[in-house]
C-alpha cells in the first residue's frame, strides 16, 4: 500500500529506489557491492570474524573470577549462542550471496532484521536480548576494522571510488539503492561519500544541522526530521525521496512512479541548463561583480567547486578531516599535505581555510557524541575548542600557514565572540610563525578572518572590523543562537527562520559596516546557497557568497537576472516589515 511521510526538504531532487535500512549505530561501515567471484572469501571473513571473536568470548569466560555476579558469565553465554545463531548466519550468508553486499554492510543488514524480529517479541526477557545481539555485531564489526585486538585487514577489501562502486551497481544491480536511518552524523557523512546509495531519510535533524549540510554538498536528494521515516518503512520497499517537497513516497503505485520518473528528468535537463551558465562570470545586470564561492569538507571537494565555476573556496570545514578516526587527531604533516592539496586544487584561486569546528552536532565520532555535554552548542566548540589545546591548535595553524605556501589562502576563525579569543588566537598565530621561522620551515601570507556567528560578535563590529581582514556572516549558527533554536532539532526547525527580522538587521549591519571599513564580508551559512533568497541579499549589500558547489549555479542564475539598485530599496523594506517573509511575496 502506497503513504507518504513528511519530513524537511534538505538536498534537491527526486531518488526512487529501494529501502536499505542502517541502525543508526552502524551507518559507519562500509556499504558497497562485492562481485560475484568474491563471494567465498567476503563469506570466509564472516567467518573468521566469528572464531575470533568466539575464542575472545571464550576466553573472558574462563577468566571470570568466581566471586563475580552469576549475571556476567550467563551473559557471555548468550553471545556464545548468538554467535552460532542459525538465523544470524543464514541471513548474513543471504545478503553476501544473493545481495552482494560487502561483509559489514550483510551484518548490519540481518541485525536489522533480527532486531526487529525482537522487537515484536512479547516476552519482555527475549526483547531484552536485542541489545546482546547487537552487541554481538558490534564485536564482529570491531574485529573486521582491526579494533581493538587488532586483527589484520583483509586486503583489497576497502570500497572504491564512488564512480567504481556505481560501475558495481550497474554490473550487479539494476534498482538503485536508498538509505533510511533513525540519525546520521557528519562523520557518518563522509562514509556516505563512498557509498552506493541515491538519496537518504533520517528520522532526526533539523534543516541546517551538519548532516543536512553535507547531504546538500553531495548532491543527493534527501529527507530529514521524518521521524518514524525508518519504523515505517521495511527492508527493500520502493521509495521515493522527493528532496524538493521534503516527501518520502512508499511503495508507490504505477502512477506516481511514473510522474516521479518524469520529474526526475525534467530535473535533469534543468541541469544540463545551468550547466551552461559554468563560465559565465556572476555580474549583475546593472554591472555589480558578485563573488560565487564554495563551501568545502574535503580537499577533494575543490574539483566539483572548479567545475561549478567557483571563484574559490570561502569555505573549507578543517574539522571533516578529523572526524570518525576514533579520537586519534590529524598531525600537522597531515593537515598541511590536505590544505595544500586543496590549494592545488583550486588552480590558483583563493582557499580560505576555517581552523577546526568540532563540538555541538559534529562530535569527532560517535563515542563522543554519546559523553557529549547535554547543551553542546553553547559548549566547548570551534575556537574555545582549540584555544583550550595550543598544541593541536598550533599544529593546525603550522599546517595552514605553510600551505599558504602554494597558493592564496585565506584563515577563517569560528565562534569567536570576546576580544580576549581575538588576542589569544592572533597570539597563537604568530608563535606559529615564529615557531616555523625557527625551524627555517617555509610558509606563505595568509589573510585572517572571523565568523560572524555568535550575536555578541554581530554586535561588537568595530572590534572585529580591527582585527580581521575580512568577515564571514555564519547564518547558521548566527540563526542558532539569535533565535534560541537548535538547528539540529526538528522539532524546532519550524521556528528556525532565516527572515526573522533580528536576523536581517544583524546582517545587513555586517554587510554595511564591512563596506564603510573598506572589508569584505562573506555569508558563508546556508542562506547563501539558497536561489530564493539571493535578491534579497544582494539588495542588502552581500557581493560574496559561499555555498556548496552544487548551489552555484543556481544562484548565479538569479545573480544575472538582478538589478541591485533597484534591489536595494526593495530589501529595506522586507527588513523592516514585521514578516518579511510575507512582504517578499507580496512584491
Ligand atoms: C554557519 O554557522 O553558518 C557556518 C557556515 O558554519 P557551520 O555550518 O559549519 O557551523
Ligand atoms: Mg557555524
Amino acid at each position: 500500500m502506497t503513504f507518504s511521510i513528511h519530513g524537511l526538504a534538505v538536498a534537491r531532487g527526486i531518488a526512487i529506489g529501494k529501502a536499505v535500512l542502517v541502525a543508526s549505530s552502524r551507518v559507519d561501515v562500509a556499504h558497497y557491492f562485492i562481485k560475484p567471484a568474491q563471494v567465498e572469501e567476503e563469506l570466509e571473513r564472516i567467518t573468521q570474524a566469528r572464531s575470533a571473536v568466539m575464542a575472545e568470548v571464550q576466553r573472558l569466560h574462563q577468566s571470570v573470577p568466581k566471586d563475580a555476579p552469576p549475571e556476567l558469565p550467563a551473559l557471555l553465554e548468550v553471545h556464545m549462542m548468538l554467535l552460532q545463531d542459525e538465523m544470524l548466519a543464514d541471513g548474513v550468508k543471504h545478503w553476501v550471496t544473493d545481495r552482494l553486499y560487502n561483509a559489514e554492510w550483510a551484518l548490519t543488514s540481518q541485525l536489522e532484521v533480527v532486531a526487529r524480529q525482537f522487537d515484536d517479541m512479547e516476552d519482555a526477557y527475549l526483547r531484552e536480548r536485542k541489545g546482546d545481539l547487537e552487541q554481538v555485531v558490534e564485536r564482529l564489526l570491531r574485529h573486521m576494522k582491526g579494533l581493538p585486538s587488532s586483527l589484520p585487514q583483509p586486503k583489497g577489501r576497502k570500497p572504491g571510488s564512488a564512480w567504481q562502486q556505481n560501475q558495481l551497481l550497474d554490473e550487479s544491480h539494476d534498482a538503485p539503492l536508498v538509505l533510511v536511518a533513525h540519525d546520521l552524523s557528519p562523520a557518518d557523512m563522509l562514509q556516505f561519500k563512498q557509498s552506493v546509495f541515491t538519496g537518504f531519510v533520517t528520522d532526526v535533524g533539523g534543516k541546517t544541522s551538519h548532516t543536512a549540510i553535507v547531504a546538500r554538498s553531495l548532491d543527493i536528494p534527501a529527507v530529514v526530521g521524518a521521524r518514524s521515516a525508518s519504523h515505517l518503512v521495511k527492508q527493500d520497499d520502493w521509495v521515493i525521496i522527493d528532496g524538493d517537497a521534503g516527501v518520502i513516497i512508499v511503495e508507490p503505485s504505477p502512477i506516481i512512479l511514473a510522474e516521479y520518473a518524469f520529474k526526475q528528468r525534467q530535473a535533469e535537463l534543468e541541469r544540463e541548463r545551468l550547466a551552461r551558465l559554468r563560465h559565465t562570470p556572476a555580474v549583475t545586470l546593472d554591472g555589480q561583480h558578485v563573488h560565487l564561492l564554495a563551501n568545502i569538507e574535503l580537499p577533494e571537494d575543490t574539483q566539483l567547486a572548479v567545475e561549478m565555476g567557483a571563484v574559490g573556496v570561502g569555505l573549507f570545514r578543517s574539522e571533516f578531516l578529523f572526524m570518525g578516526r576514533d579520537g586519534k587527531l590529524p598531525d600537522e604533516e597531515e593537515q598541511y599535505q590536505a590544505y595544500k592539496r586543496a590549494v592545488e586544487g583550486m588552480q590558483g584561486l583563493p582557499v580560505t581555510i576555517r581552523s577546526v569546528d568540532v563540538g555541538a552536532d559534529k562530535p569527532l565520532d560517535r563515542t563522543v557524541k554519546e559523553q557529549a555535554h547535554l547543551n553542546p552548542a553553547l559548549g566547548l566548540r570551534a575556537i574555545r575548542w582549540s584555544l583550550a589545546d595550543p598544541g593541536m591548535f598550533l599544529s593546525q595553524l603550522r599546517a595552514i600557514l605553510r600551505a599558504a605556501a602554494h597558493g592564496q589562502v585565506n584563515l577563517l576563525i569560528p565562534m569567536l565572540g570576546h576580544a580576549k579569543e581575538i588576542a589569544q588566537t592572533l597570539h597563537w598565530l604568530a608563535h606559529a610563525r615564529a615557531q616555523l621561522d625557527k625551524k627555517s620551515i617555509p610558509y606563505g601570507p595568509l589573510r585572517v578572518g572571523a565568523m560572524i556567528e555568535v550575536p555578541a560578535a554581530a554586535l561588537s563590529l568595530p572590534l572585529f572590523l580591527k582585527h580581521f581582514d575580512f568577515l564571514s556572516v555564519g547564518t547558521n549558527d548566527l540563526i542558532q543562537y539569535t533565535l534560541a533554536i537548535d538547528r539540529a532539532d526538528e522539532q524546532v526547525a519550524h521556528l528556525y527562520d532565516p527572515l526573522h527580522p533580528a536576523i536581517l538587521r544583524l546582517l545587513a549591519d555586517t554587510i554595511a559596516q564591512g563596506a564603510a571599513a573598506g572589508k569584505e564580508v562573506a555569508l558563508c551559512g546556508e542562506m547563501a546557497g539558497d536561489p530564493a533568497l539571493t535578491r534579497l541579499l544582494l539588495g542588502l549589500g552581500l557581493r560574496y557568497f559561499s555555498m556548496h558547489p552544487t548551489q552555484i549555479l543556481r544562484v548565479k542564475q538569479e545573480v544575472l537576472r538582478a538589478d541591485t539598485q533597484r534591489l536595494a530599496p526593495w530589501a529595506q523594506s522586507v527588513m523592516q516589515a514585521d514578516d518579511p517573509a510575507a512582504e517578499m511575496l507580496a512584491r
